[in-house]
């Protein structure tokens, strides 16, 4: 039966093959671009390139009647998620407005395919609840009483603001907090120009723990998993939920999985990665460490390990020289101890702490065996973010490639930087001069990224103030664990003089600024980003497309306000026009990075700005367009990608070129270093390893077996299995791949707790933003607390439906329950995606998704209470009349203290609660919390520390070579005299 039904698949892909090819003759007849498309099928695949100016589709609602439309189709990036897929938005060229966007064909990642979150985006440019014009408080905060303001109002109030803390020297009293960045490299420039350290981003609730374990092995923090070529692919998340890249990564596990690719899942809850897995693991919580480390044992012992790629790249030497100097210098002494460092890690052991039997684990572990140099891999959100020590769960999956050599091979693992493309700027400012003790305190000299969600506590320690505070597609006050400790900070002008808030749509944190800014989806604004989907490099372009329409039918545009609803901006005009208002005659040193270098004294435009980047620093963009006789920038507006180079291979491997190579020194351990000034092209050269030798001079490669190869960025040039970075920072317990028992380790709970899974997104909601897209609030809308059915008749949950209550640390929330066997028994789960509200003094907001609630303050005790559900209302969406649902879920993360990781400082997300029956006056959406309590839990938390101040080597806040979105001038790493 199995034979037939290969034969049959066999067959059918034949036929398939054949009517493509066929098809593809047609269209190239008649001078078109094929494009295969996610069916096979040319017909139902995408409008070729060539039609992009006059595209024809029929009204499906005039059927019977032939009613054409005509469209321009332009490009622009979806930003609704970090994996930045191309869309294509349909203008209608009678009325020139956007009828609704399809995927691009065009773009190198998305490859025309998008999730429902892509074409949803027309839901959040008609949205009839977006905000449209500036907007200035007149109430006190919170009261919801608002002005509309002319932009040169809020420019000038803020502006006049930034300058007298700049010429202050109060520019630790500045700070930009960013949600969603959606470009790489703006707004860490302007700051950078206005000289201050005030970059915070949303990292360190998000991906930070994950980063860290990929930063210590090879000094790159994401991987770019080859999985389309993979033999077997390894998760750590709901991949494709609650991972990262959902549409591009998707699309390649899919493709690989219909070539014979073993899927393996390891997530406590039963995800849709899940259910496509060949093995879905479902383990104890905080456990996924110690499984990978019995997978990684398994290799080991059965000496199932690439042994050459271990002893050309690990950094085997160091680890001995410094660990074991007692043994011989050999890899056969190396190997010797590898084979009993993880004796522990037997599948036995696993299995006791995982819950997942030894035999399956043996089982996946031959798997992995099995896939030689073809295993990808991925560990992202979920348990990394989830648990303390969650860094280690990332380090121990990358132990897997590293035994097994797959890395930078096809099917493997290659490091970001490698297949990321950052092209170089038109003006770049110098290091900021001052360091932000508020995002990158001495606390956590190793942390991954800004320590963003301890702001409010910090700022209640007094360990400084904020004259003037942004946030850019930012909810700090709904995203963060401790939110009623944000709203209490961001309340207290004293604490935060002036909150500005740069957003397309209404928020939580919103409702108490000072300022509400409209600025622009998808559609509406200049980006470019690039990422690390498959082993190529691309660069993405977003665009205004109003303003690109416009301009292709010859009419000009000088500011994307002219073409956007309202008064929406783009921030990118925003932030040079605010920096001109800061600096109006040049004499603070700022207004030089926004000027024109084409008219001097003139302000810098977007055009010159990514024509500039476009034609000066994208190799084979210039030459690629005049193909087309465009200019570089008319190229990327009309396509809205670029492919740089793909198949780059091995980057780690590839021999420094001889005039490299001049005037170096090569440390004991092969390390090479050069004295000549900088990588010739920055994007394939290592640029995250400034760790000089003594003489000041650049590391440029490694010498492996006589030559001198590119090597990784990390202080060894090899992958480091031992990372001298942690040792000598004051962890030398973790300075291998090991296993940090969790906060939530069932050693560490009381009998009647549980834990609560509360990372996992919902493959249809974006955080924060999509309240008000309606085809997506339809599709998802709440989020019910998962519970299993033994432990919902164990607690006394007699159906799905029944209120439970869930009693954190701090407070509690009360829920739906959802009985299912989805779940692990003795874990509950509950998605971060809903809750959304806005308070009774507000009458502006998100009216689809956000209830309105009762908010009842009383000292450090604080309480909310549904009074209103969403419903139907007129709008000039009739569809907003139709709305049917009316349960939106519960905001849990109010309920939720702070757990900062010690060494990645990653928010650890897992949380041990009590799970009950609702009490009889409980109502759903309920939150109760003491901010008070939370206080202790930071406090508690703090003390896991190894302060700089105790640790550092060298007198320096931070090892240098560790990454930092903004980094300040060399001399502020110096750790300041007690
Ligand atoms: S995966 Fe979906 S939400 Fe993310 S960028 Fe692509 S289309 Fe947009």
């Amino acid at each position: 039966m199995a034979a037939k039904k290969t034969m049959r698949s066999r067959l059918s892909l034949s036929a398939r093959g054949e009517r493509v090819s066929a098809a593809r003759k047609d269209v190239e007849a008649r001078g078109e671009t094929f494009y295969q498309g996610p069916s096979g099928i040319h017909l139902s695949a995408f409008p070729p390139k060539e039609r992009w100016d006059d595209w024809v589709e029929l009204d499906s609602r005039a059927w019977p009647r032939r009613e054409e439309h005509h469209y321009m189709l332009v490009p622009t990036t979806c930003f609704n998620c970090e994996s930045a897929c191309g869309l294509l938005a349909y203008v209608d060229r009678e009325d020139m407005h956007v009828r609704k966007f399809e995927g691009n064909p065009e773009h190198p990642g998305s490859r025309g395919r998008n999730c429902a979150k892509g074409p949803s985006t027309i839901n959040q440019v008609t949205d009839p609840d977006r905000i449209l014009y500036p907007l200035k408080r007149v109430g006190s905060r919170g009261s919801g009483e608002w002005e509309r303001v002319s932009w040169d109002d809020a420019l000038d109030g803020i502006a006049a603001r930034l300058r007298a803390a700049i010429i202050e020297q109060r520019q630790n009293e500045i700070m930009i907090h960013i949600g969603r960045p959606g470009e790489d490299g703006f707004t860490e420039r302007v700051l950078a120009s206005w000289g201050v350290d005030g970059h915070n981003s949303h990292t360190n609730v998000c991906s930070a723990a994950g980063r860290t374990g990929y930063q210590f092995w090879m000094g790159a923090d994401r991987p770019s998993p080859d999985h389309a070529n993979a033999k077997v692919i390894y998760l750590i998340s709901a991949h494709l939920e609650a991972g990262h890249y959902f549409n591009p990564h998707a699309q390649r596990i899919t493709e690989a999985r219909a070539n014979g690719a073993k899927v393996i899942v390891l997530d406590t809850r039963l995800s849709n990665t899940a259910t496509h897995a060949d093995y879905w693991l479902s383990p104890q919580p905080g456990s996924e460490a110690a499984i990978n480390l019995a997978v990684a044992r398994h290799l080991i012992t059965t000496g199932q390990y690439n042994r050459e790629f271990v002893r050309q790249w690990w950094n085997w030497e160091e680890y001995l020289q410094t660990c074991r100097p007692e043994l011989p210098a050999t890899f056969e002494a190396f190997e010797e101890v590898l084979g009993t460092l993880y004796d522990e890690f037997t599948f036995d052991y696993a299995a006791a702490e995982s819950g997942i039997d030894a035999a399956t684990l043996r089982e996946v572990a031959e798997t992995v065996a099995g896939a030689g140099t073809r295993f990808s891999s991925h560990s992202w959100r979920s348990a990394a973010a989830s648990n303390l020590g969650g860094w280690q769960v990332t380090r121990t999956l990358v132990l897997l490639s590293a035994l097994l050599g797959s890395i930078g091979t096809e099917g493997g693992l290659f490091a970001n930087y490698w297949n990321k493309f950052v092209p170089k700027p038109i003006h770049t400012p110098p290091h900021p001069g001052v360091w932000q003790e508020l995002s990158w305190p001495m606390e956590y000299p190793l942390a991954q990224n800004e320590l963003s969600f301890l702001l409010p506590q910090f700022l209640k320690d007094g360990r400084g103030k904020l004259d003037t505070y942004f946030i850019r597609v930012y909810n700090p006050v709904w995203t963060n664990p401790d939110g009623m400790s944000w709203m209490e900070v961001l309340s207290d002008p004293e604490k935060v003089g002036c909150f500005v808030a740069l957003t397309p749509t209404w928020n939580e944190s919103a409702y108490l600024a000072d300022w509400v800014l409209p600025m622009g989806h998808a559609s509406e604004r200049h980006d470019t980003h690039s990422y690390e989907q498959y082993d190529g490099q691309w660069l993405g372009f977003r665009q205004p497309v109003l303003r690109a329409a416009r301009e292709r039918v010859g009419e000009t545009v000088t500011d994307t306000r002219q073409v956007n609803p309202g008064e929406v901006w783009e921030e990118n005009e925003w932030w040079i026009e605010l920096s001109w208002r800061i600096d109006p005659d040049g004499s603070l040193g700022i207004r030089q990075y926004h000027e024109s270098k084409a008219s001097p004294g003139t302000k810098l435009s977007v055009d010159e700005y990514y024509g500039w980047m476009f034609e000066n620093s994208v190799p084979g963009l210039p030459e690629r367009a005049a193909k087309e006789e465009l200019t570089p920038l008319q190229f990327m507006r009309r396509y809205g990608a670029f492919e740089i180079a793909k198949g780059l291979g091995a980057v780690h491997a590839f021999p420094v070129p001889q005039e490299e190579l001049a005037d170096v020194s090569v440390s004991p351990l092969g390390r090479v270093y050069t004295s000549t000034a900088k990588p010739p092209n920055p994007n394939i050269v290592p640029m995250g390893a400034p760790v000089p030798d003594e003489q000041g001079r650049r590391a440029v490669g490694i010498d492996v077996d006589g030559v001198v190869r590119r090597g990784f960025p990390t202080p060894s040039g090899k992958l480091e299995f031992y990372s001298s970075t942690l040792a000598g920072w004051g962890w030398p317990e973790q300075a291998l791949p090991g296993y940090i028992k969790s906060h939530v380790h069932p050693d560490a709970m009381a009998p009647d707790q549980m834990v609560l899974l509360s990372t996992f997104r919902l493959p249809t909601q974006i955080h924060t933003r999509s309240a008000n897209s309606k085809w997506l609030d339809e599709l998802a809308h709440t989020n019910p607390v998962w519970i299993h059915p033994s432990d919902a008749a164990r607690l006394g949950v007699a159906r799905t439906g029944d209120l439970v209550r869930v009693q954190t640390d701090i407070g509690h929330f009360v829920a739906k329950a959802w009985i299912t066997e989805g779940i692990r028994p003795g874990v509950v789960a509950c998605s971060h995606h809903m809750g959304r509200w806005r308070p009774t003094s507000q009458d502006d907001g998100q009216r689809q998704m956000m209830a309105t609630v009762d908010l009842v303050q009383d000292g450090d005790d604080w309480s909310m209470h549904k009074v209103k559900s969403v419903g139907p209302y007129a709008s000039s969406d009739p569809d907003t009349k139709r709305i049917w649902w009316s349960d939106t879920g519960v905001h849990q993360n109010l309920t939720f203290p702070v757990h900062p990781d010690p060494i990645s400082g990653m928010h650890c997300w897992h949380q041990a609660v009590r799970v009950t029956p609702a009490r009889p006056d409980d109502k759903a959406g309920d939150i109760a919390v003491d901010t008070a309590k939370a206080r202790e839990v930071y406090q508690q938390w703090l003390e896991m520390t190894r302060p700089a101040g105790q640790i550092s080597p060298d007198g320096l806040r931070r090892p240098t070579w560790l990454m930092r979105p903004l980094k300040p001038h060399p001399d502020t790493f110096v750790l300041p005299r007690p």
